[in-house]
C-alpha cells in the first residue's frame, strides 16, 4: 500500500495534505510536525486571481495597494488580482476541514531527523513511505545563495487611528537603507493595529543589523504613520537565502516542498501562492500518474530576470526602487504582479522593463550568462 509521509506541517506541508485529501487520494497520509515553528505565530500574504483551495483561511481581502517610490505616493487597483491575508491558525482550521474527516489522513507530533528514500527518521524511529515530501530536511546540495532578504516586523498597535485599513503598503522606500537596498511593508489589520515591516535585500553573508532595522522601524512609525505613540505588541524577523537558480528538489521517492523546494522568490521573498500552484500540481501527478512528477515549471527566463536585479542591487542598492518604480508605473498593478507572478508575456516583459536603465540591465546579463557559460 502507498503511503505518504510529508515532513513538516507548515504552509507547505498542511497545503498538501488539504490538496491530496480533495484529489481523492486513497493513500494513507501522515504529517510530522515537531512544532519548532508554531502556527499560531505566523501570517501570510499573498496575491491571486484565481480562486484557491484554501481561500476560506484568508482573513483580509484587498483590492488596492499603496506604493511610495521616487517621492511620490500611488495608490493602485489590482485588476484581476486580489491582495490577501491568511493566519496560521485559519490555515490549519481550513485544511482540517478537508483531511479531518477522512481517516487514512494523520498528524503526528515528533522530530524529523532525516529523510530517506524508504521513509523518514521520526525521534530516532522509521517511519516506512513511498513518497516522503520533505519541507524541514531538504535537499543535500543546494545552489549558491545570490542575496538574502532581511526582515524585521512588528505587530503594531497605535493610539491614534493611524493606518488605512483598506489599503496595504506594498513597499514605501521612506526609510534608513539598512545594510541594503530598504523599504517598509505595512500590513494593516483596523486602523489602529497593523504589521509592519523593514525589508533589506543584502549580500549572502551580511550580518542581519537587528538594532539598525529596529531603529527604521520605529522612525518610520513616528514620522511617517505619526502613530502618536504605538506599543510593539509581537515582532517577527527572519533572514531568507535568496536563490535564482533552480533547486534539484527531486531525489527519488523523496521530493523536497516548500521553502526548501526553492519555491521563495528570489525576487521577492513570496512563496505562499507558488506553494498552492506547487501543491495542487503535485496532488493531481499523484492522482493521474501515481507518481508526483508532473508538475509544470514556469520559463527559466524568470529565474534569469530574478538573478539579474539581485546582481544589479547588490551593486547598486539605489536601483531597487528605480526597479519597483518602473514595475508598479502603471494604472493597476496587475502587470506588476502579473510579471511578478511569472504568468506574463514576453512583449508585456518589454513594456515593463522599458521604465529601466537598459544598459545596466543588460551589463548585468552579460556578465550572468558569462559566469553561467565558465561553469558548465
Ligand atoms: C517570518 C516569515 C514571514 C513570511 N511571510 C511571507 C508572506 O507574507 N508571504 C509569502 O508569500 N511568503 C512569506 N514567507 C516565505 C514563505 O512563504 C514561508 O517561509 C513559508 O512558511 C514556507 O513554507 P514551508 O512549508 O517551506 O515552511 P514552514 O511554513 O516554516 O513549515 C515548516 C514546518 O516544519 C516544522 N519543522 C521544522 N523542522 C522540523 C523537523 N526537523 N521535524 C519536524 N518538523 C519540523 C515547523 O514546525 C514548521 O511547521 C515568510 C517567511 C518567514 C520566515
Amino acid at each position: 500500500m502507498t503511503r505518504i509521509v510529508i515532513a513538516g506541517g507548515g504552509l507547505s506541508g498542511l497545503s498538501l495534505a488539504a490538496h491530496l485529501a480533495v484529489a481523492d487520494h486513497r493513500h494513507p497520509v501522515v504529517v510530522v510536525d515537531d512544532g519548532s515553528r508554531p502556527l499560531a505565530e505566523r501570517t501570510w500574504a499573498s496575491w491571486s486571481d484565481r480562486p484557491g483551495l484554501l481561500d476560506a483561511a484568508a482573513c483580509r481581502w484587498f483590492d488596492r495597494i499603496r506604493v511610495h517610490v521616487s517621492g511620490e505616493t500611488r495608490v493602485l487597483r489590482l485588476g484581476r488580482y486580489r491582495y490577501r491575508v491568511v493566519r496560521g491558525g485559519d490555515l490549519a482550521a481550513v485544511a482540517g476541514r478537508f483531511t479531518a474527516p477522512l481517516r487514512h489522513f494523520t498528524t503526528l507530533r515528533g522530530h524529523v531527523d532525516g529523510v530517506e528514500q524508504d521513509g523518514v527518521v521520526v525521534d530516532g524511529q522509521h517511519l516506512r513511505a513511498t513518497w516522503v515530501f520533505d519541507s524541514v530536511i531538504g535537499p543535500a546540495v543546494v545552489p549558491p545563495v545570490d542575496a538574502c532578504l532581511a526582515f524585521r516586523g512588528w505587530y503594531v498597535r497605535s493610539e491614534r487611528a493611524a493606518f488605512d485599513a483598506e489599503i496595504p503598503t506594498l513597499f514605501d522606500f521612506r526609510t534608513a537603507q539598512v545594510g541594503g537596498a530598504s523599504f517598509v511593508y505595512v500590513l494593516p489589520f483596523d486602523a489602529h493595529h497593523a504589521l509592519v515591516e523593514h525589508t533589506s535585500f543584502t549580500a549572502p553573508g551580511v550580518v542581519e543589523n537587528g538594532v539598525a532595522q529596529g531603529e527604521a522601524l520605529g522612525e518610520y512609525l513616528t514620522e511617517v504613520v505619526r502613530t502618536g505613540g504605538h506599543e510593539v505588541e509581537r515582532a517577527e524577523h527572519a533572514v531568507l537565502p535568496l536563490r535564482s537558480r533552480p533547486v534539484s528538489r527531486w531525489n527519488g521517492s523523496v521530493v523536497a516542498i516548500g521553502a526548501e523546494a526553492g519555491l521563495l522568490k528570489a525576487s521577492t521573498g513570496f512563496a505562499y501562492q507558488r506553494i498552492q500552484r506547487d501543491s495542487a500540481a503535485i496532488a493531481e501527478s499523484l492522482h493521474r500518474h501515481g507518481h508526483p512528477f508532473d508538475v509544470p515549471v514556469p520559463p527559466a527566463r524568470f529565474r534569469m530576470f530574478d538573478g539579474v536585479l539581485l546582481d544589479v542591487v547588490r551593486r547598486e542598492p539605489a536601483q531597487l526602487e528605480r526597479a519597483f518604480g518602473a514595475l508598479f508605473r502603471h494604472r493597476t498593478a496587475e502587470p506588476a504582479l502579473r510579471f511578478l507572478d511569472e504568468a506574463s508575456s514576453m512583449p508585456q516583459e518589454w513594456q515593463l522593463f522599458a521604465g529601466m536603465p537598459a544598459a545596466t540591465y543588460l551589463a548585468a546579463a552579460r556578465d550572468r550568462l558569462a559566469a553561467q557559460g565558465r561553469r558548465t
